[in-house]
């Protein structure tokens, strides 16, 4: 589904450059769970943005379905993240105003479509938030913010959920939770899931581990367990 080839991306220039990516060649193939992991924390946020267009490349090509990314102009790029995916934002991005439930429906509203009550049902059960729905994110906790965003980037069954850190505010519970849920929509809805994490056991429900360094990739993991995974963060250190 998704075909990263000889990425860069560079911020800055002169004596200010920092090259957040350099040359990044992945492949994620349908109905697949990566997690993204990095020792030292330069790049994973980079990448997703790139994915999905939010960032423009310095070289190199991102292409989803066949469609190339990188060269996509608006409204098409609009469009593609509107129909397709589903992100979850490091800073979460909740709308303040906004409750929780109008949260999660929000880019189903911005787009017109109406969402299934037993699905959102199902999500808002799934992720812990029945009792929760009527406040706001400043009447959240953290991990309950987090909820409403990973609730917000799966309600509408996108192709693609690209998730940045979703478990970050989470203890080990509720990551399972939301991990599991995760894991049974990949399996079940044949969705492509690419979510960053720096947790082994985040890690371990995944089909498959990119460990990313300094903007490249240093290898990847094969149905990983948590002690294959830590294994690989010990050793990118
Ligand atoms: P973390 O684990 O802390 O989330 P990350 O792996 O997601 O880190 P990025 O956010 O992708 O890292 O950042 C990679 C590098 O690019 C960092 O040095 C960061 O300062 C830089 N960077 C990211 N976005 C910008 C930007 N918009 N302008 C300038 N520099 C940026
Ligand atoms: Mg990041």
């Amino acid at each position: 589904v998704i075909n990263v080839r000889n990425l860069e991306k560079t911020f800055g220039r002169g004596s200010t450059i920092v090259p957040a990516l350099r040359g990044i060649d992945l492949d994620i193939g349908r109905g697949e769970l990566t997690a993204i992991m990095d020792p030292s924390g330069s790049g994973k946020s980079t990448l997703m943005h790139s994915i999905v267009g939010l960032e423009g490349a310095t070289a190199g090509t991102v292409t989803i379905d066949g469609k190339e990314v990188t060269s996509m102009k608006e409204p098409e790029l609009t469009k593609l993240r509107r129909d397709r995916i589903g992100f979850v934002f490091q800073p979460l991005n909740l709308v303040l105003t906004l409750n929780a439930r109008e949260n999660i429906l929000l880019p189903a509203t911005i787009a017109g479509r109406k969402i299934d009550q037993k699905r959102f049902d199902h999500v808002v059960d799934t992720v812990g938030l029945a009792d929760r729905l009527e406040h706001r994110p400043t009447e959240l906790s953290g991990g309950q913010q987090q909820r409403v965003a990973c609730a917000r980037a799966m309600v509408g069954s996108p192709d693609v959920v690209l998730a940045d850190e979703p478990t970050g505010n989470l203890d080990s519970e509720a990551t399972s939770q939301i991990l599991s849920f995760l894991r049974k929509s990949v399996d079940e809805l044949g969705q492509t899931v690419v979510m960053v994490t720096h947790e082994p056991d985040a890690a371990a429900w995944a089909d498959r581990v990119i460990m990313l360094r300094d903007g490249q990739i240093l290898g990847e993991l094969r149905n990983p367990t948590r002690d294959s995974a830590l294994d690989a963060l010990r050793d990118g250190r």
